[in-house]
């Protein structure tokens, strides 16, 4: 059996974890709300661990999904912390939307005791992570890569090393943006064909057969937003952060990103209108809000 701690039963985090309990894994699970690891444990085969140190304890595999690679250092290094529990040849694998800095400087700081460090971002969202489907983005060397492949491949479907550590951070924060821009573009776009009184559920459909199709048009929008159902599942604050990675990859590589900075703008100020709760699609309102008018 493979041991392995999860840490971070979220959104995405509880339904990836699922698919590590049982054979040939033997999974522990932690989780800052108790309750919710409890709920956990209670439908799937799992330890609870008291700490995020004891969830460290004997473990070949760590995984971490948090909101940001800030509550991925704390994890780690605070008092009762996980790296004090990792014995040297175990590996951290963070699957949190983190950023390429911060995961440079935790596995230098975990290679001091001799653990590995993969970045593992992942999309496709809560759905993908129920149906074990995920795009698995990764940051590190090619053999800690090749060792953590049987761990991933429980819950995703395309695994791909981009690079040294940090790279699969950036891949994702750079697809991130993406999103970003699709939503808030397809929003306006919407917003002023109902202004003028098209019909826009027969625009999303031809747009979704034409060249201005994405991800947005095809299924977000139909899915949440003309059906005003909206469900929670990736909050729009977890967007704002990955955008906010995206753009500062490129300041820092002296790239310039008018188009992705004025969205991370527009998406900073959705995100402090709607909370923290708000789905990321829910941004759409705020266009809505101010085009006096609903898109469905
Ligand atoms: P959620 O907000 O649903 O869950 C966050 C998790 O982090 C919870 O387990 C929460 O614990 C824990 N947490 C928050 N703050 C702290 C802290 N200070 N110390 C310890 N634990 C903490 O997020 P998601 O599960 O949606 O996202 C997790 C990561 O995955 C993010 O980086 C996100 O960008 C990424 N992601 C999410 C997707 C999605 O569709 N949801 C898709 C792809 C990537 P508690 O229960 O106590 O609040």
């Amino acid at each position: 059996m493979t041991r392995v701690a999860f840490l971070g039963l979220g959104a995405i985090g509880a339904p990836m974890a699922s698919h590590l309990s049982g054979p040939p894994f033997e999974l522990t699970v932690w989780n800052r709300t108790r309750e919710r690891a409890k709920g956990f444990v209670s439908n799937h085969a799992a330890h609870i661990a008291a700490t995020p140190m004891s969830a460290g304890n004997d473990v070949e595999f760590a995984i971490t999904c948090l909101p940001s690679s800030r509550e991925v250092e704390e994890v780690l290094f605070s008092d009762e912390g996980l790296a004090q529990s990792l014995a040297p040849g175990a590996t951290l694998i963070d699957c949190t939307s983190g950023d390429p800095a911060s995961s440079r400087r935790i596995a230098e700081r975990l290679a001091q005791q001799g653990v590995d460090f993969l970045d593992a971002p992942v999309s496709g969202g809560v759905a993908g992570a129920s149906a074990g489907t995920l795009t698995v983005m990764c940051g590190g060397n090619e053999t800690v890569f090749e060792r953590c492949r049987p761990v991933l491949e429980a819950f995703g479907k395309k695994i791909v090393r981009c690079g040294d550590v940090g790279a699969g951070h950036a891949v994702k924060a750079v697809s991130n943006a993406l999103l970003a821009v699709h939503v808030w573009s397809l929003g306006e776009a919407l917003a002023s064909l109902a202004k003028i009184g098209v019909d826009t559920s027969v625009a999303l459909d031809v747009i979704s057969a034409s060249a201005g199709r994405s991800n947005a048009s095809q299924n977000l929008f139909p899915e949440r937003a003309m059906t005003r159902a909206f469900p929670r599942t990736f909050r729009l604050a977890l967007l704002d952060k990955d955008i906010d990675i995206a753009a500062r990859i490129a300041r820092d590589a002296g790239v310039p990103i008018p188009l992705i900075e004025l969205t991370a703008k527009l998406i900073r100020g959705a995100h402090g209108e709607l909370g923290e709760e708000a789905d990321h699609v829910e941004a759409v309102k705020v266009i809505e809000e101010r085009a006096g008018v609903q898109i469905s």
